[in-house]
């Protein structure tokens, strides 16, 4: 996903031109990862789910003790502006919150800067990736238990161990599916999984990694849909003995998995019907004044 073409930010209340907007070096966000972002999509100038995200904002704000000065109704407002202003319909909306410059006391209570970026987006993956599906590995990282790491949050530090189990393989593989400390499959770097067996839908149980936005929406969807769907534990080899396996995110939207390692798989007709369910919500979603909410 490239950055690019990005006119304006929306930082603390100012609209500002990204080379206008510095921080300094000693910010605490940036020594210690305190900071909690989201990942937000338009659709023909219509924001996907945005109150979901910003209560999302809120509950990791919350986690590590950062107050976020804005209400959620400020936040919505701030972001369609930030759309409109750069003219964007179909975009990628970026809202940080992050702990700002007072002292590196690692438990302190800084002020915090809130801004909100959106740059073009119309498809994650290259064109011809979206039918061909990606292929991932198995990460050598463990995810712990709940009660250790907060998983179920966005606060930046954590997406460091994402990005070491993703870095593993290097190029090899498009992603990797990241087991807990139980053995169990969870997640991979920035999206949920599901597999299809015996034309039950079926996904992990979210109680050590983050419960998207996409899974909830895909899991309500399969219900709309009368395709049976479980939340369970799931083995790495039921997992491989799947029919169909796909990956969900706001970014990625749902994508298939043709290969976990040397295995293959095919986009079966439930990754299917769920995919063209899903868009048409996405590309019928509208804005419901004054909040936003979906
Ligand atoms: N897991 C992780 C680690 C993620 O970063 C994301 C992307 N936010 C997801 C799952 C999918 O979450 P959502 O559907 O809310 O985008």
């Amino acid at each position: 996903m490239m950055i690019k073409n990005i006119k304006f930010i929306w930082v603390d209340g100012q609209i500002v031109n990204p080379a206008d907007s510095h921080i300094t070096i000693l910010t605490h966000g940036l020594h210690y990862g305190s900071g909690v972002f989201e990942g937000i999509r338009a659709y023909n100038g219509n924001i996907f789910k945005m109150r979901e995200h910003y209560e999302r904002f809120y509950h990791s704000a919350h986690t590590i003790n950062m107050n976020i000065k804005y209400s959620i109704d400020e936040l919505c407002t701030a972001t369609q502006k930030i759309l409109e202003i750069n003219n964007l319909k179909d975009a990628y909306i970026r809202p940080i919150a992050f702990q700002e410059a007072d002292t590196l006391r690692l438990n302190a209570q800084c002020k915090t800067k809130v801004t909100i970026a959106a740059w073009p987006l119309k498809n994650y993956f290259a064109e011809g990736k979206i039918d061909q599906g990606i292929k991932v590995g198995f990460s050598h990282l463990k995810k712990p238990s709940q009660d250790f790491l907060p998983f179920n949050t966005k606060i930046c530090g954590l997406y460091v161990l994402n990005q070491i189990a993703k870095n593993y393989y290097g190029h090899k593989f498009d992603d990797v599916i990241m087991l807990d400390w139980r053995g169990y499959i969870t997640e991979c770097s920035t999206s949920n999984l599901f597999m299809v067996k015996n034309n039950i839908l079926l996904t992990p149980i979210a109680d050590c990694f983050l419960n998207g936005i996409t899974r909830q929406t895909i899991i309500t969807l399969a219900k709309n849909l009368n395709i049976p769907c479980e939340e369970k534990y799931i083995t790495p080899e039921e997992l491989l003995g799947a029919d169909e396996i796909f990956i969900t995110g706001t970014a990625i939207e749902i994508m298939p998995i043709i290969a976990i390692e040397d295995i293959n798989f095919t986009t079966g007709t439930i990754t299917k019907q769920i995919t063209k369910a899903y868009r048409e919500l996405c590309n019928h979603t509208t804005n419901i004044a004054p909040s936003c909410g979906q």
